[in-house]
């Protein structure tokens, strides 16, 4: 017997309508790229989405035709988030940190026929523009005017008529949105979210122990929304009908630090590397910002060290969340919240805690694999991490490669050793690649990173492995100090002492100006592994 409810879609369109009805005073601020703002409501954004989604139709694209963005967190962005889907057409965001290379590849892959693009990035695709698919090129920019040669986006809204839109009626199941994994394993590859999973994904997002977006929040996401979505966090925030701050390009910790206190974010989200140089901003001054109003920093893409966790607590009374989650996975699974009985635990343990990546979000289910078999949730032992669920990928879009990487029964396999705890905390090890085999055993190249990194004089740390004739591989942490602060590898490695054993330390400490990073901010160890592809380590 089937339950008598009605047959209810769960579509972006859904959202724009909610947004129309109920929030249609609330604000959406962004940052032109001479850093002054752009200020509008929720009518307006919802009059100018629906304007583009008829304005795209009349161009004569077919259902699920796809439509790329290169462009920064703006309200423009922010349009084609909801105009392109409910058009019924695909929103494939592009990352412009990307080689030219992997662009002209994703955009050739996904078959892209129109591309709309920040005025700040249009060079971005000289070398390849006329090599690809694209019928049409619109420039998003502050006055309206488009480079020569392509077309402005002001112009195609102001041609399109609002009163030509209608609230269509998709499938819940179809694609809204094209994603690419940035490439650190091989070439890119496109998870194709559905309309389904981005709505799911959204309340999921707006749960207590998700996110816990809601009206009341002002929302600042750091995380670009040409990568994964930006966490999805424009669409949550567009669901509860939060007043949204768009950075545009501007993401240096000043100019974050006056958005926070200006607009009075409530809620903000990034990856680690960020949120490490705000708050060495803030060490550096903390009575220059007031964020008083900030009640939680989402913190995720890589892991943040327990350090930055405190430090963000201890001095200046900032909590934050750290979050995981892979492309793949639409992309937030985990949350880390402390549970009602950790919150009686002592401070160190609530920061263990806290350090995690977090337990599943409802609807996401977890297992780790190990050599033998599914691992005990014992916090101890290590395997890889699979996950299901209704926004998980089940295939990548239109290649067969990586189909090892989907079980027969159903699940994801996401590259990343874990540990479970019995509440079902994920931790996470390493990503696959990254674990150092010394011996026989395996060092946690992350457990000896957000170590180092704890130490006062650091500002970033990675370790990667060195090839080594006795033990197979031995750890090298490569470094990078603060501004004007000295250590030396010994400092360094006595500062580890007692949280690893002897075997575990790093056999040698490389101090650089700077550590690689992929295109969303996370160190790329491929090219320092390339970096150091010859080093010798003095004693061996
Ligand atoms: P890629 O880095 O492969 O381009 P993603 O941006 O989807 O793809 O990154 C997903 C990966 O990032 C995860 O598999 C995991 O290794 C890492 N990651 C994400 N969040 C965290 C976190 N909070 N802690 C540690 N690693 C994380």
């Amino acid at each position: 017997m089937k339950g008598l409810i009605q047959d209810y879609q769960l579509t972006l369109p859904a959202i724009l309508r909610r947004a129309e009805d109920l929030y249609g005073k609330k604000e959406i601020v962004s940052r032109n790229p001479d850093k002054s703002f752009h200020r509008y409501t929720y009518a307006d954004f919802v009059r100018r989405t629906k304007k583009l989604a008829v304005a795209l139709g009349e161009l004569g694209l077919e259902k699920g035709d796809r439509v790329a963005t290169l462009a920064w967190n703006t309200y423009q962005h922010l349009e084609a988030y909801f105009g392109v889907p409910t058009a019924g057409l695909v929103l494939n965001t592009v990352n412009p940190r990307l080689s030219q290379n992997d662009l002209s590849y994703i955009l050739d892959h996904a078959g892209d026929k129109v591309l709309l693009i920040d005025e700040t990035l249009v060079e971005l695709i000289d070398g390849f523009k006329d090599e690809v698919d694209l019928e049409h090129i619109f420039v998003f920019s502050a006055d309206g005017s488009a480079p020569e040669g392509l077309e402005s986006y002001e112009d195609l809204l102001e041609g399109a008529d609002e009163a030509d839109f209608e609230y269509p009626e998709l499938d819940e199941t179809d694609a809204a949105a094209l994603c690419y994994t940035s490439g650190t394993t091989g070439r890119p590859k496109g998870a194709l979210y559905s309309h389904r999973s981005v709505c799911l994904h959204s309340f999921a997002l707006a749960a207590a122990d998700g996110l816990g977006i809601r009206e009341r929040d002002v929302v600042l996401p750091v995380v670009p929304m040409f990568h994964v979505n930006a966490w999805g966090v424009p669409f949550a925030s567009t669901m509860v009908g939060a007043k949204q701050v768009m950075p545009g390009k501007h993401l240096d910790p000043e100019s974050l630090l006056e958005d926070y206190e200006q607009e009075r974010v409530t809620f903000t989200a990034g990856v680690p590397t960020v949120f490490l140089a705000v708050l060495q901003t803030l060490d550096g001054d903390p009575e220059a910002y007031d964020l008083s109003r900030m009640r939680s920093m989402a913190i995720g893409g890589s892991a943040a060290p327990e350090s930055m966790i405190r430090g963000f607590d201890e001095r200046h009374g900032l909590s934050v969340v750290h979050a995981w989650g892979m492309t793949e996975t639409d992309p937030v699974a985990t949350v880390c919240h402390l549970t009602g009985e950790l919150l009686e635990a002592p401070e160190d343990e609530q920061y263990k805690y806290r350090a995690k990546q977090g337990f599943p979000l409802p609807f996401i289910e977890i297992r780790g694999r190990g050599d033998e078999g599914f691992i005990p949730w014992d916090g101890e032992a290590m395997g890889e991490l699979e996950v299901r669920g209704p926004w998980v990928a089940n295939s990548y879009f239109n290649t067969e490669e990586g189909s090892d990487k989907f079980t027969e029964d159903g699940w994801f396999k996401t590259g990343d050793i874990v540990t479970i705890e019995p509440r079902g905390y994920v931790e996470i090890r390493d990503r696959d690649k990254d674990l150092v085999k010394s011996g026989g055993e395996w060092i946690s190249s992350v457990d000896l990173e957000n170590a180092i990194m704890g130490h006062e004089a650091v500002a970033e740390a990675a370790v990667i492995a060195i090839p080594h004739e006795k033990w197979d591989e031995r750890p090298l942490a490569v470094v990078v100090l603060k501004d004007g602060q000295e250590a030396t590898a010994e400092d360094l490695l006595s500062h580890l002492e007692g949280d690893f054993a002897k075997w575990q330390l790093p056999d040698a400490v490389e101090f650089v100006d700077e550590i690689p990073r992929t295109a969303t901010g996370k160190f790329l160890k491929m090219e320092l592994r390339e970096q150091f592809k010859d080093y010798q380590f003095a004693q061996s």
